[in-house]
């Protein structure tokens, strides 16, 4: 395939796949006429997600504990935003929300399950806080079952919808975070494929997209623990350097387009997926290798 430079009239080869994701990239509206439910949209990811959703043409209930935040996020996204509390350990809350969205929109296409929270405790199990284990599971696992749950409720009868979860690197393997947060997100991808194999009988696809360190305030607040003494850009910049993709760096926007995808008909024969956001991270580990002087 070759393409024309609009400004000097050149044609230059491109591959296929490049020439694909133009044709991706410039197409809008690829939730056109789609109404999504976000949980933990106030801010950080979802807040993202909520925006490109927006842009892409759904129409967006952010359901969120912070209510202040929640309202001024909704304000600041415009009249196809609206908040409503929601604390996802509460069943009730979750219904609520998703009553709420129907009654509003006549219809839910998106539930997009994403709050969450990080928790630092002391690095080893024998000091495993099982009081905080539990209030964490209640956010991170519970709190996303409640809502696959009462999204399909509503989405079963119509034979159609797309459910996400966010789930992690942490939740795939072992020494990224600490115990109880890494168990929760990997209960979170166990979730989605048992939940794809009843769901698919409905024709509702349900995926995870699992980020990297992205920097959020939840990642923030965790990082400014450990380094009280360092300012939030340097601690951004630390966290970047985690990552593993050359110059690039990972941002909410980014894990926001994969939600994009999977939330539309892009994706219309995903389901039981987990969308790695990473960067090629948990893919390989590098060995390296000693110069030859220095090898014994
Ligand atoms: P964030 O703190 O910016 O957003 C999380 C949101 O969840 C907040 O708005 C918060 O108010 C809301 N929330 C917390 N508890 C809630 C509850 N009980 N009910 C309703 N809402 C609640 O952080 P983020 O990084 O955008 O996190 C979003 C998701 O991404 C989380 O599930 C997190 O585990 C996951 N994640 C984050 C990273 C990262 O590096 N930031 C990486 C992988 C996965």
């Amino acid at each position: 395939i070759r393409e024309r430079n609009s400004t000097n009239g050149i044609t230059a080869p491109v591959s296929l796949a490049q020439s694909f994701c133009r044709e991706l990239s410039t197409q809008t509206g690829r939730l056109e006429g789609k109404v999504a439910l976000i949980t933990g949209a106030a801010s950080g990811i979802g807040k993202a997600a909520a925006a490109k959703f927006i842009s892409s043409g759904a129409k967006v209930v952010i359901a969120d504990i912070q209510h202040q935040l929640g309202r001024a996020t909704a304000n600041e996204l415009g009249p196809n935003a609206t908040f409503i509390p929601c604390d996802v350990t509460k069943e009730s809350d979750i219904s609520d929300a998703v009553d709420f969205t129907i009654s509003k929109h006549k219809q839910l296409d998106v539930m997009y399950n994403n709050a969450g929270v990080p928790c630092y405790t002391p690095p080893s199990i024998v000091d495993l806080d099982l009081a905080v284990f539990d209030r964490v599971m209640g956010i991170n696992v519970r709190g996303v079952l409640a809502g696959i749950k009462h999204g399909s409720r509503v989405m079963i009868p119509r034979g159609t919808g797309s459910i996400l979860c966010t789930g992690s690197v942490t939740g795939m393997m072992g020494g990224l975070a600490q115990h109880t947060y890494s168990v929760s997100k990997s209960a979170v991808i166990g979730i989605v494929k048992s939940m794809a194999a009843e769901l698919c009988q409905h024709g509702i696809r349900i995926n995870c997209i699992s980020p990297f360190a992205v920097p959020t305030p939840f990642t923030l607040d965790e990082m400014s623990k450990i380094y009280p003494h360092i300012n939030t850009e340097q601690l951004v910049k630390m966290i970047h350097k985690f990552g593993v993709l050359g110059k690039a760096t990972l941002e909410p926007s980014d894990v926001a387009d994969a939600a994009v995808y999977l939330a539309s008909d892009d994706a219309k024969y995903v389901s039981g997926h987990n969308l790695v956001v990473d960067g090629g991270f948990t893919s390989f580990k590098r060995l390296e290798f000693p110069s030859p002087d220095k090898a014994q």
